[in-house]
């Protein structure tokens, strides 16, 4: 028993370290200076129980450095049944979009989709040192793409239909912009029957 708990401890040091080191790598990363402005933005411990995948960066999250620093964020927190103490508490929460930095405005000044770069260059490599999370949830096309592989659907609307193919573990949701008004109103099994179910996972996962 008490060499388990001391072997438990040794490969909890190690994750640690390594994350710690990785983290650390991701945010000096410039591989794509040649298109935006490097500011990775990634929240993550050794012992976060829950992990947010999201997309990149808006502006605002840039400046501040934040994510979910904005309006989305205070619908997804409300969506997740949590305040924000909680869900920047890193040692509980992960927050780790599929592209760290803000990849810039296209020409209708929309932001673009995050760099692929990105993800080809640390997805894999940060998701093999990162904990297995008892809870992760896919916010938007890029993080469900990127993270379902060929069981992702057509579309989020499909995805998301789909939930329960996907959980316990694993909750695809929209992107909580103010952009998703109307297919949350088109779409009303999401606020009736995923997000009570949603509220109860996040409370088991992180109490
Ligand atoms: S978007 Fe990703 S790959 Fe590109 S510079 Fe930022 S951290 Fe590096």
């Amino acid at each position: 028993m008490a060499l388990d708990a001391a072997t438990h401890s040794h490969a909890a040091k190690n994750t640690n370290r390594r994350l710690t080191k990785l983290l650390r790598d991701i945010r000096a990363c410039r591989i794509c200076e040649a298109h935006l402005s490097p500011r990775p933005v990634i929240h993550a411990s050794a012992t976060a129980k829950l992990c947010i995948v999201a997309q990149a960066p808006g502006i605002r999250v840039h400046e501040t450095g934040i994510s979910f620093s904005d309006p989305s964020g205070d619908r997804l927190r409300e969506w997740m049944g949590v305040d924000r103490a909680t869900f920047y508490d890193e040692s509980r929460v992960a927050i780790i979009g599929v592209g760290f930095c803000f990849p810039g405005y296209d020409e209708n000044g929309g932001d673009l989709p995050p760099r692929k770069e990105c993800a080809e260059a640390w997805q894999d490599k940060l998701f093999a040192t990162l904990p297995k999370f008892p809870l992760t949830l896919l916010v938007g096309v890029y993080a469900q793409t990127c993270h379902l592989g060929d069981a992702a659907k057509a579309n989020v609307t499909e995805t998301v239909r789909a939930w329960r193919e996907f959980a316990p573990r694993t909750i695809p949701l929209p992107h909580p912009s103010w952009r998703n008004n109307a297919w949350l109103k088109k779409n009303p099994w999401f606020a009736t029957e995923l997000l009570p179910y949603l509220r109860k996972r996040v409370k088991s996962a992180i109490g």
